[in-house]
């Protein structure tokens, strides 16, 4: 028996894009369904942000005690791994989406629980009952991990991100494949439980993506911790002679890697297999491109946002395009992300020790923009408040100027917990605002926001 129900608008995925797509479009009186098969709250919520934060933070916490003198004498014992790991089970409220529903239910959002797959225009089909919309269909589904096509790996039963946030025990021995964000968050928690951690990364360096510094430094942290990084390694072969047994990790010109379990940390797939989107020429796997509109070319009515269309794979940015893609649909015609918001310039954490927060362009990538920039290189925690925290931690924070508009285009903090130090910069970025202004933007004494001053100073301010 089919059935057909009829609303504003239908959103699949109820990740943190689709939720919040739903839910200012529901907030604006609109009635909406959002479909979930498996856990309202998405992949960040039970498998990435959330619990690697939570893996993350508890030994970041212990760092930061151990570099001040009368709260190190205090630490007396190690890391309870077993309480961290609880706490992570509550993060992710034992992977039950209960709690996250109300937040919904307010907005007036329906939930209907399956896969989807869209029929022709402005239809969705969930099992045997479609889902009919009077105004837009949004795409949501995200991604899931990659897995490179190197021989045995899939056989091998390597982890993703799903089991290595979500794990139970602590393997003695982990082999990670790449060196990204994933792959050194991941690292660097497993390291501090207490795991022989190696990372093989085919690029010379990790974080390849960000100013050279910041993988030098994340390296050095890594190694501190004990982690194995083999940088400029390819991975040629993984086997797994039986389940549960050790796997061997075979590289291009090193010896083998043993491990208990492997984890792949190579990018991600989007979830647009058996989504219905072969007839708009996308690829399965692939993103579905969009307008700055995040509506698909000639197809008005078709939203893709957050991972699903491959701009910027975070999910504050999901979060800020399912705000535009509501709009929109709101009616206001001059919703749109904004190239300076968007794509590669996005604001990015890592959250490993020292952290890696960055916004905008590197040096490099505004070089390539044919940009003629400068760029000005501090000490992190070279400032009163660098007394108190972050002491002696090392790190580098770095500008990059557009010397023909005086503003800067890009900003990269490393160094001991600065992720909240970002969003000055993104403003400053965004906004587009002069460096002639910034100096009368003053940062309270002693922080470490302080890093501001030496920054402008060594501009020649
Ligand atoms: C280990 C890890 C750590 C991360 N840490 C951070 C971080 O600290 N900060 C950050 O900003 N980003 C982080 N990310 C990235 C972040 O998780 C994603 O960018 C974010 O989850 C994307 O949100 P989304 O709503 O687009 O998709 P998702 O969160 O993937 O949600 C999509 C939802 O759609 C559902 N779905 C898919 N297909 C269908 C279908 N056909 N029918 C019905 N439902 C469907 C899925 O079940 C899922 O619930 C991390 C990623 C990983 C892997």
């Amino acid at each position: 028996v089919s059935s057909e129900r009829e609303f504003d608008v239908v959103v699949i995925g109820a990740g943190p894009a689709g939720e919040v797509c739903a839910g200012r479009l529901g907030e604006h009186g609109l009635d909406v369904a959002i479909v979930e098969q498996h856990l309202v709250g998405g992949e960040c919520s039970y498998y990435a942000c959330m619990p690697s934060n939570a893996l993350l933070r508890p030994a970041e916490a212990l760092a930061e005690a151990r570099r001040i003198p009368g709260a190190a004498e205090a630490l007396t014992g190690a890391l309870d791994v077993r309480a961290v790991l609880e706490r992570r089970d509550e993060v992710i409220h034992d992977r039950d989406d209960a709690a996250q529903l109300p937040w919904l239910e307010k907005r007036g959002v329906t939930v209907v629980r399956g896969h989807a797959r869209l029929e022709g225009e402005r239809a969705v089909r969930v099992g045997d009952e479609l889902l009919r919309s009077r105004r837009a269909v949004v795409i949501a589904v995200g991604t899931e991990a990659a897995l490179p096509p190197i021989p045995g790996l899939r056989e091998a039963q390597p982890w993703t991100n799903r089991q290595s946030t979500t794990a139970e025990d602590v393997p003695a021995r982990l082999a990670i494949i790449g060196g990204g964000t994933v792959g050194v968050e991941m690292a660097q928690a497993y390291a501090s439980f207490g795991s022989a951690v190696t990372v093989i990364e085919a690029a010379p360096r990790v974080l390849l993506r960000e100013e050279e510094f910041a993988g030098e430094l994340v390296c050095a942290g890594l190694a501190e911790r004990g982690v194995l990084v083999l940088a400029d390694t390819k991975v040629t072969a993984v086997r797994r002679e039986q389940p549960g047994r050790e796997v061997r990790v075979e590289l291009e010109g090193r010896d083998d890697v043993l491990a208990d379990e492997v984890l792949a940390a190579v990018g991600r797939r989007t979830l647009t297999s058996d989504l219905g989107v072969d007839a708009l020429g996308v690829e399965p796997g692939r993103p579905i491109p969009v307008q700055d509109t995040l509506q698909v070319a000639g197809h008005d009515w078709l939203y893709a946002i957050g991972d699903a269309n491959g701009r910027a794979l975070l999910t504050h940015m999901g979060k800020y395009q399912g705000r535009i893609a509501a709009d929109r649909i709101l009616g206001r015609d001059d919703a749109r992300v904004r190239p300076l918001s968007d794509g590669a310039l996005s604001p990015r954490v890592t959250f490993t020790d020292p952290q890696v927060a960055a916004v905008g362009h590197t040096l490099a990538s505004a070089r390539e923009a044919g940009l003629r920039v400068r760029c000005v290189d501090v000490e992190t925690s070279a400032s009163a408040g660098g007394s108190f925290y972050g002491r002696g931690a090392p790190g580098t924070t770095r500008i990059v100027v557009d010397e023909d508009r005086r503003v800067i285009v890009g900003a990269t903090f490393v160094g001991a917990e600065v992720q909240d130090f970002l969003h000055a910069a993104s403003i400053a970025v965004v906004g587009e605002v002069a460096i002639d202004d910034l100096w009368h933007a003053i940062p309270s004494f002693p922080t470490r926001s302080e890093v501001w001053l030496k920054l402008l100073e060594g501009y020649g301010l």
